[in-house]
């Protein structure tokens, strides 16, 4: 049995995923700011030292580590505090356990992009290019710029750029730590819920385009992180995989 952190584990995604890898044995130490292993505030640098610290004292060995933790791209959530919790708390976490990772041998990072990136036009370069210098307080500025529906992609890109510019240094493809990204498209999640309660986006929800003609289940996606963690994806680094029901192809149909 291995190891594994999964952040955001109470509820929806990550929740799903924390239960597969259980359902194969496997030990998972879930973190939320709610019912989970360790409880904690991933927002702040602060609450991430705190969650890095406890996680720590429950394991010297990590194989992978999939920061779910996210906030929705809604009316009423503060963009600041989405970039604070979708990147850092995200990105934080994961340069947190990095001994820990390398000392698995074949450790994994599995990041929680989005579909948004390539199918929701106009987000913001300069908030994605911020989070991705590390200056927290910079791109906390430049998300303040924009509303939350723009700061979401902008983060979910950032996590893309840091899977395939980061991921294949030497300090984690070189550690034996392969970190790639999932983009999932509309799942059926408590996350979908609020976006679909959002007295402006939410009436857009029951348009977005799928080949299959229905959301996705947060199994289908624990189900590809599970693939992405284990031996049987030991070529992949770098690698940022769409789980939509088409929708990306749809959009972007000459998209290599
Ligand atoms: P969710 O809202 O069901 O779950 C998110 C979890 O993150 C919650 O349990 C919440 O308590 C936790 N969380 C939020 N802020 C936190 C904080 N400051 N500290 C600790 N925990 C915190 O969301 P979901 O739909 O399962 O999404 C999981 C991830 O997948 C997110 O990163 C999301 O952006 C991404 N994603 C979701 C979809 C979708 O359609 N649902 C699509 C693409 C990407």
């Amino acid at each position: 049995p291995r190891t594994y952190v999964v952040t955001g584990a109470a509820s929806g995604i990550g929740q799903a995923t924390a239960d597969h890898l259980r359902s194969q044995g496997h030990r998972v130490i879930g973190v939320d700011r709610q019912q989970s292993d360790v409880v904690g505030d991933l927002s702040t640098p602060a609450g991430r030292r705190e969650a890095i610290a406890a996680i720590r004292a429950q394991a010297s060995v990590i194989h992978g580590v999939v920061p779910c933790a996210g906030l929705a791209g809604i009316t009423g959530v503060d963009p600041e505090l989405l970039v604070s919790v979708n990147y850092f708390g995200a990105v934080e976490l994961v340069e947190g356990l990095h001994a820990e990772l390398a000392a698995a041998g074949n450790g994994a990072v599995v990041l929680l992009s989005s579909n948004s990136t390539t199918c929701q036009p106009g987000w913001s370069a300069p908030v994605a290019r911020a989070c991705l210098s590390g200056d927290e307080a910079r791109a906390r500025g430049e998300a303040a710029k924009v509303p939350a529906v723009i700061a979401y992609p902008s983060s979910k890109a950032a996590l893309a750029w840091w899977a395939r510019t980061e991921g294949v240094k030497a300090r984690w493809a070189g550690a034996g730590i392969r970190v790639n990204a999932v983009a999932p498209g509309l799942i059926a999640t408590p996350m979908t819920t609020e976006v679909k309660a959002d007295p402006v986006f939410g009436r857009f929800a029951d348009s977005y385009p799928t080949a299959l003609k229905r959301p996705g289940r947060p199994e289908e996606i624990a189900a590809l992180i599970g693939f992405l963690l284990s031996d049987a994806a030991s070529l992949l680094v770098g690698s940022v995989v769409y789980a939509d029901g088409g929708t990306d192809a749809i959009k972007n149909p000459r998209r290599p």
